[in-house]
């Protein structure tokens, strides 16, 4: 059986230049592919101190070994680059088709690299490329540019592109791929300072397995299992469209830029209210749960609103920020942020953090073109993510995200930026989640709900033990969530379908499909994730990140959380340089957080010494 590890196309911007190439057998091994692909290639071409938005930054697209096949919810794929946002390690995670047409033109990563004169886009199939002009899509939203692409180039074409968001430069614009979007990070960002304005693949279904027959007996057999599932099924019926039921209920809803853990009448919010304005479902390329829940508004002032969303992020971002129940205004939000191609999480959270400027008084009516940021009002909201994604009055202040605002306005304002490492927080208040919330401070990319989901404090998951989830010491819990989610960002997993009973297939599917044996032990496979990780924090350490990085906002730390009437009441995260002790220690990591020799060793990652101080 002959190995297969997955081909790079490279392009390159400035010079035309446009090459295919195979990966080696040792990164396969050590790295599998997708995200694993994604960090190994970042730190080996990214230089420290490169400029996020010049030319030598680079797009690094991946599809995993596992895409495009009869497999379920594998499919899924991931931008990396230098983030403008946060200065350290991105990665963002997207879903609908793109990663499986990556495979069906039999590529698992494409590395784009300098900057075009002129607004582009490139086009991809099986045997070729080229990079054409983009001047009849430059402008158009993320709708119009697919469907343009789809008109050029045939209805085999599924594409990745920016929006406006991303051609203005705004420091959270995301890569949207039909109506999902590879959010977090700023990945839009990179690709409109490249003047690149989409990636477009026409292809036909075509397979690239080392070993088919095993490959597809196996897939046979996780169809199976799925099917009769229940966390499966009910993940079908609903997506993440209930989730604000349980967060609001145990008190992590964060609410008001962060001050409380509930909001006031949630249940206005359920996902039974959801359910009345759900139109019909979408989803991933072969993956039966479409958990994508299409809403369109019937009435009121956001008549004809219309989102295959907004999932439980989004429902957050619009609603507990600013305090409002209005659901028709997040659906409406979560168009908008679709069509601009703006990360949903950053800016719902920036405008929450912009709320709060203005009732603090640091920032006033003049400031906002006469709008009133006051908590419980959505029309505000749903205007500033025009003027944030066009860069329009205020718009181009929040526009640089909350870290870069408190910084510019001073004043004090840094105290309600809610962001780690410039990341801004999702949608589960650590104080009530402390797992989650330790997460989120030592993640690789900042402030990402789903680097290391803590499914133990917010769902009680017990494997591999459960936690109380206001108990600062489970340090292996985190690394456990976050190894784990890298490896399974090789394949790449979704997160949802990890748990659907079939995770022991999972190493022996990438075993099948790449032609590698030691992938079926799952302790290999940790092995990898632990590599992953290590090397991310590497790249970050070279670019001057360090145990001064991995603290959650003082608010969190210091401020006691209100629950209302969930339990909770008064609870801080305040045990950070004890957390981060233990878990530097477990990591194998010195005082400072830097990766120490023998782990650096053990997981063959040598190299790595000349280039961090340990
Ligand atoms: S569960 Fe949802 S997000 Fe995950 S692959 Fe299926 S449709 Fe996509």
């Amino acid at each position: 059986m002959e190995v297969n590890t997955g081909k790079i196309l490279r392009v390159n911007l400035s010079t035309g230049k446009v090459s295919r190439e195979s990966v080696p057998e040792s990164i396969a091994t050590d790295f599998i592919g997708g995200r694993g692909y994604g960090v190994k290639y970042l730190y080996d071409e990214i230089a420290p101190g490169t400029d996020p938005l010049g030319e030598k930054n680079k797009v690094i697209m991946l599809a995993g070994p596992l895409a495009g096949t009869m497999a379920q919810a594998v499919s899924r794929w991931i931008v990396c680059t230098r983030s403008p946002l946060t200065g350290a390690f991105a990665r963002s995670v997207c879903g609908a088709d793109f990663g499986a047409w990556m495979r069906f033109a039999d590529l698992e990563v494409i590395i784009i690299e300098g900057k075009t004169e002129k607004p582009a886009y490139i086009h991809i199939t099986p045997d070729g490329c080229e990079i054409l002009s983009a001047k009849e899509i430059w402008g158009k939203d993320t709708k119009e540019t697919q469907a343009w692409l789809n008109s050029q180039h045939g209805k085999n074409t599924r594409t990745a592109c920016i929006g406006p968001a991303g051609e203005k430069l705004v420091k959270y614009a995301a890569v949207v791929s039909d109506r999902r979007t590879a959010g977090r990070c700023g990945t839009g960002t990179v690709m409109g300072s490249k003047n690149l304005k989409a990636v477009a693949i026409t292809a036909t279904r075509a397979l690239h397995l080392a070993d088919p027959d095993t490959y597809n007996t196996l897939a046979r057999e996780q169809v199976n299992i799925i099917k009769d599932n229940d966390a499966f099924l009910n993940h079908k019926e609903w997506g993440t469209t209930s989730t604000q039921d349980i967060t609001n209920t145990i008190g992590i809803y964060p609410v008001r830029n962060f001050r409380y853990g509930q909001q006031v009448d949630y249940q206005k919010l359920a996902g039974a209210e959801y359910r009345k304005l759900r139109v019909g479902d979408m989803g991933c390329y072969s993956c039966p749960a479409r958990c994508g829940k299409v809403h369109t508004v019937t009435s009121g002032i956001y008549k004809g609103a219309h989102s295959e969303g907004p999932e439980y992020e989004s429902i957050w971002a619009f609603t507990g920020p600013i305090e409002s129940n209005n659901i028709e205004a997040s659906i409406r939000a979560d168009q908008l942020c679709d069509d601009y191609g703006l990360d949903t999480i950053s800016t719902g959270n920036t405008i929450g953090f912009a709320y709060e400027l203005y009732e603090k008084g640091l920032i006033n009516k003049s400031d906002t073109s006469g709008l009133e940021l006051i908590y419980g009002r959505h029309e505000p909201m749903v205007a500033l993510i025009k003027k944030i994604a066009l860069r329009e009055g205020i718009g181009d202040l929040l526009a640089e995200g909350t870290m870069r605002v408190a910084a510019k306005l001073d004043k004090g304002s840094d105290v309600y930026a809610m962001n780690v490492k410039g990341l801004e927080m999702p949608a589960y208040e650590p104080r009530g989640a402390k797992s989650q919330g330790y997460n989120y401070a030592t993640a690789s990319v900042g402030a990402s709900h789903c680097y290391g989901y803590a499914a133990q404090d917010i769902f009680g998951a017990p494997f591999p033990h459960p936690t109380d989830r206001f108990d600062e010491g489970n340090a292996d819990i985190v690394i456990f969530n976050q190894n784990s989610t890298a490896s399974n960002e090789c394949g790449v997993i979704c997160a949802f379908a990890g748990g659907w009973g079939w995770a022991q297939l999972y190493g022996k599917l990438l075993a099948a499909a790449r032609g590698i044996d030691k992938f079926k032990d799952d302790a290999y496979l940790a092995e990898v994730g632990d590599r992953m990780f290590n090397l991310e924090r590497a790249f970050n350490i070279r670019q001057g990140f360090g145990r001064k990085d991995d603290y959650l906002p003082d608010r969190i730390r210091t401020e006691p959380l209100h629950t209302r009437e969930a339990k909770g009441e008064g609870q801080i995260v305040g045990h950070s340089d004890e957390f981060l002790d233990k878990y530097y220690e477990l990591r194998g990591w010195t005082k400072d957080g830097v990766p120490n020799e023998k782990k650096l060793k053990e997981l063959r990652l040598d190299s790595v010494l000349k280039d961090i101080k340990v």
